[in-house]
């Protein structure tokens, strides 16, 4: 059982928590779900550091038929375009879920001087040519080399007033979704917000309690709407 660590809570039981059907991230690209007439939430994890961690929550999901996207991102050592991490990258395919590319490329191209668009490129070709489709990018928000490198305020999400999904043969990027709702797991305290009211400034919940009340509650009762649900496995023991 996957288990929060600040908050003594089950993954399951966070994504139960809300009433409305699952759909992936690729399904809300394709518009498989209508949020204007239905409650859906969708999963959406950021693989940081650690694969391993993935690779354990990936598992976990499968036997909770749960279905989700994972970020991978290109500049974690992970990401070796070895052997073993296709292997990897295909045993996230095979438990049913989908792989997506955490962008790091603005930031990369800042530090190295190459284009934001050769520095995404090369993953997703490789990912490609190991026959797994990537679909969607989601943006990583890298404070250590941003601290290292002197570049306060950068963030990755800017790749996407330059370019536009199909450049890299993509057919999303997560922040497009409308969104009633969202919740996230960053440095493992649960934060997010769900209208009204109608702003997006993200909350920090210290308890499960007022999270509840201000999210969950307040989600499940609206007729319709999305609720993403960030994750990163790591904080999930
Ligand atoms: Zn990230």
């Amino acid at each position: 059982m996957k288990i929060l660590r600040n908050y003594n809570l089950s993954y399951v039981d966070l994504i139960k928590m809300f009433k409305a059907r699952m759909v992936t991230h690729e399904d809300l690209a394709f518009k498989l779900g209508k949020p204007d007439s239905e409650r859906l939430i969708s999963i959406r994890h950021d693989v940081d550091v650690s694969l391993e961690a993935a690779l354990r929550l990936a598992k976990h999901e499968k036997e909770q038929n749960i279905k989700s996207t994972y970020f991978l991102l290109h500049t974690a050592d992970y990401f070796d375009y070895s052997n073993k991490f296709k292997k990897q990258c295909h045993k996230i395919l095979e438990y049913g879920h989908n792989i997506g590319i955490h962008n790091n490329a603005v930031i990369m191209s800042k530090i190295t001087g190459q284009s934001q668009f050769e520095i995404l490129m090369k993953p997703l070709k490789f990912l490609r040519s190991c026959n797994i489709e990537v679909l969607g990018s989601a943006p990583h928000g890298d404070k250590v080399r941003c601290r290292e490198y002197n570049l306060p305020g950068l963030h990755n999400k800017i790749l996407w007033e330059k370019y536009k999904p199909y450049d890299f043969d993509l057919l999303y990027h997560a922040h497009e979704f409308y969104r009633e709702g969202f919740v996230g797991d960053g440095g493992c305290i649960l934060k997010g917000w769900c209208w009204p009211p109608k702003t997006e400034k993200v909350t920090k919940y210290k308890n499960l309690k007022s999270f509840k009340i201000n999210i969950v509650k307040k989600f499940n009762g609206l007729s319709n709407g999305l609720m993403i649900v960030l994750c990163h496995p790591r904080w999930w023991k």
